[in-house]
């Protein structure tokens, strides 16, 4: 069993299981140039955070099945129905309506460009992609907003055609569940896990 914190939901309510958080004894801080006198202590702490998903839940388990779903506004008496959203969003910017759910992979499949990218050499905290990071801002044929994602192979560049890679083999359940790479590139190039 992990040692972290477990979760699941039954009658609309969280049932947790396992430590959330772990005490752990905290450590003098001396100096070294006075006589080790005391300086302070270290806090350890190490706690699990529940993230909820809500309405975008629908997205981060489509990933692990191979699928890019979009949202698009039908509300009749909105100004801007028909924007179509990707990333994903629950309700419409402009009216604030529920959008409606679609699966927009086989359009990802044949228009995905980079509208533009950013290479990164250093990683913030907790960053487990592979440096240097290369951030792709992705355009799709009749999508009115621009997705940020990450390159697995080759490097960017502008107006060049991607194409999505999922992680269905042990599905993290992030958004790094979705990558991208050149179109042209062969199955055996993709990282580990990942498919077309
Ligand atoms: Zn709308």
């Amino acid at each position: 069993m992990s040692m972290f914190g477990q979760v699941y939901v039954k009658d609309n309510k969280y049932r947790i299981k396992g430590d959330f958080h772990h005490l752990t004894p905290n450590v003098p801080i001396r100096n070294a140039d006075e006589g080790w006198k005391l300086m302070g202590v270290t806090n350890p702490r190490d706690m699990t955070y529940i993230h909820s998903y809500g309405g975008e839940a629908q997205f981060f388990e489509a990933l692990g099945e191979g699928k890019l779903l979009g949202t698009r506004c039908d509300n009749p008496d909105c100004e801007f129905k028909g924007t179509v959203y990707q990333p994903f969003r629950i309700h419409c910017a402009d009216c604030l309506g529920k959008n409606t759910v679609f699966d927009m992979t086989k359009l990802a499949k044949t228009t995905a460009t980079v509208h533009t990218f950013m290479v990164c050499e250093r990683a913030g905290a907790f960053n487990t992609l592979d440096k240097p990071i290369k951030f792709v801002n992705i355009e799709f044929e009749g999508v009115d907003t621009i997705l940020m994602s990450y390159l697995s192979v080759g490097d960017p560049e502008i107006g060049m055609k991607l194409l999505p890679i999922f992680q269905t083999k042990n599905p993290t359940c992030t958004i790094l569940d979705l990558s991208w790479v050149p179109a042209g590139t062969k199955a055996e190039e993709l990282p580990e896990g990942f498919t077309f």
